[in-house]
C-alpha cells in the first residue's frame, strides 16, 4: 500500500497536458486559457469623459467663470474642433474629450442660459477625464493558465479578442459496476439501489473542466465489464466505480489486466478509499475507484480533480490543504491517513459523528475533509488540523 502523496505523484505520471483548441469568446467561460492573449487596442482608445458636463480648459475653472458652448461631444461622436479660451463643449459620459480641453465640469456644478454656462459650484481637483489606455493598452496580456471567469470574458471582449485559445476538455468516461445498480429514475428491484457515484463524480469533474460521459452500468460479469471498457474508447481518463476490492464479484482488476492495463498501483493507505487502482489502459489513464459512495467522492476530490486540473494545464493541480482549529476533540487515528467528513464554520472545524463510507447524507452535510495522519494521537479542542475544502 502506498501513501496518498505517492499515489497522487503516480497518477500525475499517467496524464499529460492536453493540446489547446480555439473557441469563440461566447463559449470561453469556465474553460482554461491555454496561451496568453493580448489586447488589440487601448481602452479607452481616447481620453474620455467620465461624466455628463462641459469640457473646458482647467486653467479657466473658477467659481462664477462663464463659457460659451461651441459644440457637443457624445459617446460615439466626437467634437472635431478645438476648445479655445472662454469656450466649452457640451460633453456626455464616454465621449472623446475634445482637443484644447483638459477638464470636464459636471453639469450639476453649472447653470446654463442659451449657449452660455456659468460655474455655480466650485469643482474639486478631479478632472472627470479617463486617460487614453487607462484600463489597458494594446499588448496588455491576460496570462495563461487560468480558469476563464465572466469578468475575464468581459475583458477579452473589450480587448477585441473574439476567439480564445483554451485547453481541450479532458474526456472522462465513468463506468459504474454492479448487479445491484439502476439509474436514477428507473424502478429498482427489491435488492437494488440507485447508482449515485457516477452522477456525483460527473458534477465534480465537470466543475473543474472535464467533459464527462456516463456509460451504461456494467453488470458483474466479465463480458459486461469488457463492453463498458470498449465503450470508453477515446476517453482520456477511464474511471470505474466499484468492483475494485477482493470480493467474488470484484472483477475490475482482472478484466482491466486482461485488456492490457499496465498497473501503476493498487491500494492506498487511506480511509476511505483503500482499494483504489490505477494504471495506463491504451492511450488513456485508468482509475478504479472503490464503490462506496463516500469513498468514490473523496477519491474524486483527492485524485481525479487533480488529474483533470493537470490535463487542462493548471500549474497548481493540487488544491492546498488549509488549517483550522478543532471545536471538538478527536480520538486517536488508526494506521491509515483518514479524510474525515467535517463541518467548518466560523468557530472552527468539527468531524461529523458517523464516518461510515456509505453515508452520502453525511457527506452532503460536510463542507470539508479533515485530514489525519496515520496514527495521529488523540487531539483536544483547540488543536490546529489540516483540511481540504469541498
Ligand atoms: P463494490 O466496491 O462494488 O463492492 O461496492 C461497494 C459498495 O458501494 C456496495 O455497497 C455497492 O452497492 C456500492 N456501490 C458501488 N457502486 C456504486 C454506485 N455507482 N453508486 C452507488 N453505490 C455504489
Ligand atoms: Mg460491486
Amino acid at each position: 500500500m502506498i501513501t496518498v502523496e505517492d499515489a497522487r505523484a503516480l497518477l500525475f505520471g499517467l496524464v499529460d497536458r492536453l493540446p489547446a483548441e480555439t473557441v469563440s469568446l461566447s463559449q470561453a467561460a469556465g474553460r482554461i486559457l491555454a496561451q496568453d492573449v493580448a489586447a488589440k487596442r487601448d481602452q479607452p482608445p481616447f481620453a474620455a469623459s467620465s461624466m455628463d458636463g462641459y469640457a473646458v480648459k482647467s486653467s479657466e475653472v473658477e467659481l462664477h467663470a462663464m463659457f460659451k458652448v461651441v459644440g457637443e461631444a457624445a459617446a460615439g461622436r466626437r467634437y472635431s474642433g478645438q476648445v479655445g479660451a472662454g469656450q466649452a463643449v457640451r460633453i456626455f459620459t464616454g465621449a472623446p474629450v475634445p482637443d484644447g480641453a483638459d477638464f470636464v465640469v459636471i453639469q450639476e456644478d453649472t447653470e446654463r442660459r442659451d449657449d452660455l454656462i456659468t460655474i455655480t459650484d466650485m469643482p474639486g481637483d478631479k478632472t472627470n477625464i479617463r486617460p487614453k489606455g487607462v484600463d489597458f493598452k494594446s499588448g496588455t496580456t491576460i496570462s495563461a493558465p487560468r480558469r476563464i471567469r465572466p469578468e475575464d470574458v468581459a475583458l477579452m471582449a473589450a480587448m477585441n479578442i473574439p476567439e480564445v485559445p483554451v485547453a481541450r476538455k479532458p474526456i472522462v468516461a465513468l463506468i459504474s459496476t454492479g448487479d445491484e445498480l439502476v439509474m436514477p429514475g428507473d424502478t429498482p428491484g427489491p435488492d437494488q439501489i440507485i447508482a449515485s457515484n457516477t452522477f456525483g463524480l460527473k458534477a465534480l469533474l465537470e466543475d473543474v473542466g472535464a467533459e464527462v460521459r456516463i456509460l451504461p452500468i456494467a453488470r458483474d460479469t466479465v463480458a459486461s465489464l469488457e463492453t463498458a471498457f470498449d465503450l470508453a474508447t477515446g476517453a482520456d481518463l477511464v474511471v470505474t466505480i466499484g468492483g475494485a476490492s477482493v470480493g467474488d464479484y470484484d472483477l475490475v482488476a482482472d478484466v482491466s489486466a486482461n485488456l492490457g492495463m499496465e498497473r501503476s498501483f493498487y491500494k492506498i493507505r487511506m480511509r476511505p478509499g483503500k482499494p483504489l487502482m490505477a494504471g495506463r489502459l491504451g492511450k488513456a489513464a485508468m482509475v478504479g475507484l472503490p464503490g462506496n459512495p463516500v469513498s468514490a467522492m473523496v477519491c474524486g476530490y483527492l485524485f481525479l480533480v487533480p488529474m483533470v486540473r493537470r490535463m487542462v494545464g493548471l500549474a497548481e493541480a493540487l488544491t492546498p490543504f488549509q488549517t483550522a482549529k478543532l471545536v471538538a476533540p478527536l480520538g486517536q487515528n488508526g494506521p491509515r491517513e483518514h479524510y474525515m467528513r467535517a463541518i467548518l464554520d466560523n468557530d472552527g472545524i468539527r468531524a461529523c459523528d458517523d464516518q461510515d463510507s456509505s453515508l452520502l447524507s453525511v457527506l452532503a452535510q460536510a463542507n470539508a475533509l479533515l485530514v489525519r495522519q496515520p496514527n495521529d494521537p488523540a487531539r483536544p479542542a483547540g488543536d490546529e488540523v489540516l483540511y481540504l475544502q469541498i
